[in-house]
């Protein structure tokens, strides 16, 4: 169904099971579904057919359309990009996310603008792109990068219920340091009401892999230039202890020993 690169990269990327989620880790295919869906029933179609709106035409052999390899982009990932339009002027804002189930949930101030009409249910389009490489080709031309991303279209939902709003900023906790939720303040009924979380269900999405090295015009494979990926990893640093942080609290091991 994909090209043989592709499905070699996906088998590798598809192994680094420590990227994602504790929350989606422990159950995505028996925890998703038609959001919102926290419970074990939920089914998760296996790809999402692509519509008029998510077909990838460029390239399109690069598309991907299955949801086992779009939730591991999107569990990777933490900031996404909600495009919006108010008043015919697009607004594209980058936000913390994450995936559970089968869906996106984002958040932010009650009184920021792009909840604030998000909220009225209106459509949205939520990007999220992973980098992963420089490629350096012969010819400027063919100068790329190598990437995984993520396009999600549909009508954001405001989240009323308390428990689905707490389950959403559980996850954007966990997504990024496992441990975190029990170990911090929860959010209590204020700061809970100041929260508003969208639910984006999936169901129109399309992912898109670039992978490998680059590719050359037939002649330009002779010319004496250097060619090939610079790959591109987000490293963690060392944890910088806040300064009013009592020195006698030791430093969780999820942040002394973070990997990605
Ligand atoms: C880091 C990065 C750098 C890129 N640099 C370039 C560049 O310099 N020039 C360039 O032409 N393209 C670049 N692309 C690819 C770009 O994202 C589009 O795929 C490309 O513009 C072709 O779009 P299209 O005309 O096929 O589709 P469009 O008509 O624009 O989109 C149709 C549908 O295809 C799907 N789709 C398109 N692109 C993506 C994607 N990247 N991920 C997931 N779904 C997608 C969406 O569902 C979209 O609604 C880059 C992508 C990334 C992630």
């Amino acid at each position: 169904m994909f090209p043989q690169g592709v499905v070699a990269y996906l088998k590798l990327f598809l192994t680094h099971a420590a990227l994602a989620p504790a929350i989606n880790q422990m159950g995505s295919r028996e925890a998703a579904g038609s959001a919102p869906c926290f419970s074990m029933r939920c089914f998760v179609p296996e790809a999402i057919p692509p519509t008029e709106r998510t077909r990838v035409v460029r390239e399109s052999h690069r598309g991907i359309y299955d949801r086992e390899a779009i939730d591991k982009i999107l569990d990777e990932g933490f900031v996404c990009h909600v495009g919006f339009s108010v008043d015919g002027q697009p607004y594209v804002i980058p936000t913390l996310y994450a995936r559970v189930g089968d869906a996106i949930y984002f958040h932010g101030s009650a009184a920021s603008r792009m909840l604030r009409n998000s909220s009225q249910g209106i459509p949205v389009c939520i990007t999220v792109t992973l980098t992963d490489g420089f490629v350096l080709a012969r010819s400027v031309f063919n100068h790329s990068m190598n990437y995984r991303s993520v396009v999600a279209l549909g009508k954001a939902i405001l989240v009323d219920a308390p428990e689905e709003k707490l389950e959403a900023l559980r996850a954007f906790t966990e997504k990024i340091l496992t441990g975190r939720w029990n170990d911090a303040r929860q959010p209590n009924e204020k700061e809970l009401k100041a929260t508003s979380i969208l639910r984006l269900p999936l169901t129109e999405v399309s992912a898109k892999i670039r992978v490998g090295p680059p590719e050359d015009d037939a002649p330009d494979y002779a010319l004496p230039v250097w060619a090939g990926v610079i790959p591109l990893h987000l490293t963690p640093g060392a944890p910088i202890r806040d300064e009013k942080c009592d020195p006698s609290i030791p430093t969780p091991a999820y942040a002394a020993q973070y990997k990605r």
